[in-house]
């Protein structure tokens, strides 16, 4: 008989009981259930379990879990909390939140190259002034990470006319965009980028990352969008930059507080465009089917999904 399935969150009861609704529907041949809700022996059944941010000290009182699955595409969280035990993670991987993400890039990069910040500023001051207009093919766009969703946000760039250069660990092959890895090739990507997009996961290697060092490396007036994780980012060497003008403007989804505590300066700051971490928010519906369709392949084939390397992190 098929072990049921807990799902383990530290959410509250409506919205976790939302994704199990979503996902019993995308897999009616599963019994999905609440962790809070598990007996004693369905708990020592469970082979894989579905997780969001779950408690650590939940996750261990299933002790014969082969693999769990998140319904987040960040790990380093469950990496932190989890990383030790002897199942593999697998992380979520979703299509459409690469969509997701490569429109929120297209759009904050369009919001950097068509000066919107400072036409916002000047319509405070009723100033009647045009600033200089370059075009795409004359703006090239940094993108440090191509995964999922870098690759997917540099294609989409392409489409717009706009120059794309990348940072991965690995080389890899993109067309139409000068891939570059290791540390000679971040400061070249870093010295090209008129607008630098960080797409990295957060791992001991790219824990601030990019500090003053780094990013004083961009071309004079450069824009920065954050939309990895915060702590890539050093916020003090930023602000920095920014008061200096050798950065012009940043457009932050994600902090190392989350949610920005209230006093934080960098709400207030002029330079600096505050988003509530939204630039490709889950979708429920996508990521259930791709849920069952990763859970209904190991139970007929035994084949997991790519799970996360936990030595590199990500
Ligand atoms: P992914 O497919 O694992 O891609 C990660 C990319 O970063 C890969 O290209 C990888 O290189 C590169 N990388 C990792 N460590 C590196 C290092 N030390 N040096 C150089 N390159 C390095 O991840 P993804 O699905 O694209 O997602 C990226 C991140 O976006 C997630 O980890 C998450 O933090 C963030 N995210 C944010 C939101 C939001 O709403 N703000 C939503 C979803 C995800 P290789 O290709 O060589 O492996």
């Amino acid at each position: 008989m098929r072990s049921v399935i807990p799902y383990v969150s530290q959410q509250s009861e409506q919205e976790a009981s939302d994704w199990i609704d979503r996902l019993s529907r995308s897999m009616p041949d599963e019994q999905i259930v609440d962790f809070k809700e598990l007996s004693i022996e369905q708990a020592r059944q469970a082979d894989i379990a579905i997780i969001a941010n779950p408690d650590p000290a939940d996750v261990a009182k299933l002790p014969n879990l082969k693999w769990v699955q998140s319904v987040w595409a960040g790990v380093e969280r469950v990496l932190t909390d989890l990383g030790n035990r002897p199942f593999e993670i697998a992380r979520l991987v979703d299509p459409e939140l690469a969509r997701t993400m490569a429109e929120a890039v297209l759009a904050w990069t369009l919001y950097l190259h068509r000066d919107m910040p400072a036409y916002a500023d000047q319509q405070r001051r009723k100033a009647w002034n045009e600033l200089p207009y370059r075009k795409p093919g004359d703006r090239t766009i940094g993108i440090l990470g191509l995964g999922k969703l870098g690759s997917l946000s540099a294609d989409v760039l392409l489409s717009q006319g706009f120059k794309v250069c990348g940072w991965s660990r690995r080389p890899k092959d993109l067309k139409n965009v000068e891939v570059y890895s290791g540390q000679d090739g971040l400061i070249k990507v870093v010295e090209k980028a008129d607008i630098l997009v960080c797409l990295l996961p957060l791992t001991p290697d790219t824990m601030g990352l990019l500090n003053a060092e780094m990013l004083s490396k961009t071309p004079s007036g450069a824009g920065l969008i954050n939309f990895g994780r915060g702590p890539v980012v050093v916020t003090e060497d930023l602000l920095r930059l920014l008061e200096a003008g050798s950065l012009k403007h940043a457009v932050l989804d994600v902090f190392e507080h989350e949610p920005l505590p209230k006093e934080s300066s960098l709400w207030n700051h002029p330079a600096i465009t505050v988003l509530p971490h939204i630039s490709a928010p889950t979708d429920q519906e996508s990521a259930a089917k791709i849920v069952a369709d990763n859970i209904h392949r190991y139970r007929a084939t035994g084949e997991l999904p790519e799970t996360v390397d936990k030595v590199r992190g990500y």
